[in-house]
């Protein structure tokens, strides 16, 4: 296993914001990571995949951050459209696997940056109105929590709107099994190409971002902030062309991203809406 000392993460997450790791461990195998997890119980530890949906505080030193990117890669089809997926995989490698093999149902999460250990945890979807999400594919999730390693029905994962019981508990994902249903492959290469295009079309992608901030906001209050923004000259703004997307141009701040967020935040709640925020805060 790979241990890096006082690792900048800035580079491990997509709004380019980021503390350091006192210790970032980059276990190889499943093993490794049992291992490491055992070790380290009972000590603060914070569990990066994608890092594309988290905010870090970049003047905080994180004692102990565990990359996943590399401890479980295996895709595997279990038949009849059932998957076995370790948390590594990325969401656009899961999608390419089940359709080769004909089957489908989250190609709209085509344009999503995350693994799948991330994906889950924030039940990665479509927005609200669409309902979809990828828990809509969950048969089971393997979990180490205290020691003990698990598996939890889709029931027990308390799937909602952007929400999971991972949010709320120290559990780590380990792999997951998905039913994903048959569907025409030429159909699925168009769903894929059709999430693409979109994602090139309406999301700004011009500067680094997490995607949504908050995941229940007023249309009309991000509206205002889209046009009028609440500070011009900054590094950090909310995007003119995507509505809810904040942008960095580089070198923008952890305090400079919060200032801006609780802005949008007081200016929904003047209008009678509890923003709620999408995006994970280390503080
Ligand atoms: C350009 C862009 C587009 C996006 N579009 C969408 C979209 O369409 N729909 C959508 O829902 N989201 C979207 N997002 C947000 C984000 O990509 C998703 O929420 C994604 O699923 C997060 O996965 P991740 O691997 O990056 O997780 P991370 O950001 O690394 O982690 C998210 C949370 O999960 C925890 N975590 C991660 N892995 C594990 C694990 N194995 N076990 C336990 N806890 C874990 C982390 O500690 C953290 O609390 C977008 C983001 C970007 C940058």
């Amino acid at each position: 296993m790979k241990i890096l000392t006082m690792e900048n993460l800035k580079k491990y997450t997509t709004i380019r914001i980021g503390g350091t790791a006192a210790q970032l461990y980059i276990p190889e195998s499943r093993e490794e990571l049992m291992n490491l997890l055992t070790d380290l119980q009972g000590e603060e530890i914070r569990i990066l995949s994608g890092g594309s949906n988290i905010l870090m505080n970049d003047e905080r030193v994180f004692p102990h951050v565990i990359y996943m990117e590399q401890f479980d890669r295996e895709l595997r089809h279990l038949g009849d459209g059932r998957f076995y997926c370790g948390a590594s995989v990325r969401l656009q490698k899961l999608i390419q696997y089940t359709n080769e093999y004909g089957y489908g149902g989250i190609e709209y999460l085509m344009s999503v940056p995350g693994m799948i250990g991330g994906a889950v945890v924030m039940n990665a979807g479509r927005g609200r109105k669409h309902n979809q999400t990828i828990s809509d594919y969950i048969v089971e999730v393997e979990v180490w929590q205290d020691g003990q390693v698990r598996k939890m029905s889709k029931q027990e994962c308390q799937f909602s709107h952007r929400n999971s019981i991972f949010k709320h508990q120290n559990m780590v994902i380990l792999s997951v099994v998905f039913q994903f249903l048959p569907e025409e492959k030429e159909l699925l290469v168009e769903k894929r190409k059709a999430r693409i295009e979109y994602s090139k079309n309406l999301q700004d992608n011009s500067r680094y971002n997490f995607g949504s901030v908050f995941c229940s906001c007023n249309n009309i209050a991000m509206r205002m902030i889209k046009r009028f923004q609440f500070c011009k000259k900054g590094e950090i703004s909310f995007s003119k062309k995507t509505s809810n997307w904040l942008l960095n141009k580089g070198n923008g701040t952890f305090r400079e991203a919060m200032t801006v967020m609780n802005k949008a935040e007081r200016l929904n709640r003047l209008l009678g809406t509890k923003a709620e925020k999408e995006v994970i805060i280390w503080e």
